[in-house]
């Protein structure tokens, strides 16, 4: 049996892709290899969001190269946002790339092995126009409990460094009725938990206006009617589209969880404006508000990019300034990195390289100071969680997560799947640890 191995880099819309890539694979007779030494189709699914995932798929390929040289039959796939962002390029970047598709057109790469393979002039790419929802594909689901469920693809907003709406392209909603019919096969199948999925989750359904006429908000609620889901997450909003209605369908729906990551990227309203955020610090924190009002004990998480062209030190202090405000659960930082056809990119006054550093040190203190204490707070209290399987530092622990969206580590015999009272004993930045309640009780 041939067999295949996948690498993905970037965010959970790629390891959604990728289950799908791998369902493709295993459709065409294809069988998981432990590593890219032993596939005969080796595929990379790609990043291209900051230029870090760039270098390490350059360092991946140069390996890939070497396998390539010393079994030319084996077939190099390059997939994802790279591969589209390089569409022009990669043949001639990469020679010993044999197939490349973008996002959204992981058909073309099942109808090119299909094909033959080698047989296949080599040049073809699956392009932009031809993007489709995966949900139609075979899948192979990496976690037995949780599952991702695409609701959109792509992105029609114009932020002024990212990348994402030139490789994703514009905003295309999918059907409620597809989504509903795959999370009720989903909780048939025993999952318990989903994550819709969207580049701007929460502006879905806008294109299906009026033909539909519908919103995030009710999708949510749909998808809180369907039996056997216990919990719904989405990511990520975009601040400008929470509505009222959002919100107060997440407050009323069962199933949605007590977590909403909403992406700061700035604390500074000039910067906003810069970056086409389209709101500002006032009414970022004025949002923060509302949810924390209507949803008591909500966790909030966001991302924060640090040394965007023309941040001052009176800036970046903006943004120390609301993350000491709003207290977030958690953050993604991230150093601004120019991506080429964005345009921050041309923007004249780039801030130094170790400025960039000394902000992001800086900001990350800040950060974890406060997470650990928002987690520290969650000491004493009994928190559901659902369980995911042994923890991954102490196999005599297991492993799960809160409907906050903490890792839990914790003494106790349930399966995973189970949703289990846990009592939080003591809390790091990023995780719990507690015990069975119902153990500790007895
Ligand atoms: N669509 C989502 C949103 O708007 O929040 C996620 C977009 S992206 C996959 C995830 C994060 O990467 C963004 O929220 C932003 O903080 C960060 N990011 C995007 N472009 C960047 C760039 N050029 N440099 C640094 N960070 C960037
Ligand atoms: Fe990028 Fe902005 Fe779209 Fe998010 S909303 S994917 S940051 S353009």
């Amino acid at each position: 049996m041939k067999r295949y191995f996948v690498t993905t880099f970037g965010c959970q819309m790629n390891a959604h892709d990728s289950e799908r890539i791998k369902g493709v694979l295993e459709d065409l007779g294809l069988g998981e290899a432990p590593s890219q030494a032993d596939a005969d189709v080796v595929v990379f699914n790609t990043c291209t969001i900051r230029e870090k995932p760039d270098q390490r798929l350059a360092a991946h390929l140069g390996q890939a190269a070497a396998l390539k040289r010393a079994e030319p039959d084996r077939i190099i796939a390059v997939g994802g946002c790279y591969a589209e962002a390089q569409r022009e390029r990669i043949f001639e970047q990469y020679p010993f790339v044999d197939v490349a598709f973008g996002p959204g057109t992981i058909r073309h790469l099942a109808d090119w092995l299909g094909a033959g393979g080698e047989g296949v002039p080599r040049g073809l790419f699956g392009t932009a126009d031809e993007r489709r929802f995966s949900a139609a594909l075979p899948t192979r689901r990496e976690r037995r409990v949780q599952a991702w469920v695409q609701v959109s693809m792509g992105c029609n907003s114009v932020c002024s460094y990212c990348i994402v709406p030139h490789v994703r392209g514009r905003e295309l909603s999918r059907r409620p009725g597809e989504i509903l019919a795959e999370v009720t096969r989903l909780a048939a199948e025993g999952v318990k938990e989903i994550t819709l999925l969207g580049q701007n989750v929460n502006s879905w359904g806008r294109d299906l206006l009026p033909d539909i006429g519908t919103d995030f908000g009710e999708l949510l609620r749909a998808c809180d009617a369907v039996e056997g889901i216990a919990r719904i997450r989405f990511t990520s909003p975009h601040p400008k589209d929470f509505r009222r209605p959002v919100i107060e369908a997440m407050a009323e729906s069962r199933s949605v969880c007590e977590h909403t990551h909403l992406p700061l990227q700035s604390g500074s309203s000039r910067m906003l404006k810069r970056m086409r955020r389209t709101y500002s610090r006032e009414r970022f924190v004025k949002l923060a508000d509302d949810l924390r009002t209507a949803i008591p004990d909500l966790a909030l998480t966001t991302d924060i990019i640090v040394g965007f062209p023309g941040e001052t030190e009176a800036d970046f202090r903006e943004t120390l300034d609301v993350v000491e405000e709003i207290r977030f659960d958690g953050a993604f930082t991230f150093i601004y990195s120019p991506r080429h056809g964005t345009e921050a990119a041309t923007m004249p006054d780039q801030v130094p390289e170790e400025v960039r550093h000394e902000r992001l040190e800086r900001l990350v203190d800040v950060v974890q100071r406060i997470a650990h204490e928002r987690n520290q707070e969650r000491i004493g209290r009994v928190e559901e969680v659902l369980v995911e399987g042994p923890s991954r530092t102490d196999p005599a622990l297991l492993r799960g997560r809160t409907r906050r969206n903490t890792t839990v580590n914790f003494a106790g015999s349930a399966q995973p799947g189970d949703l289990v009272g846990v009592r939080i004993e003591a809390a790091t930045s990023t995780t719990l640890r507690g015990s069975d309640a119902a153990a500790v009780a007895a």
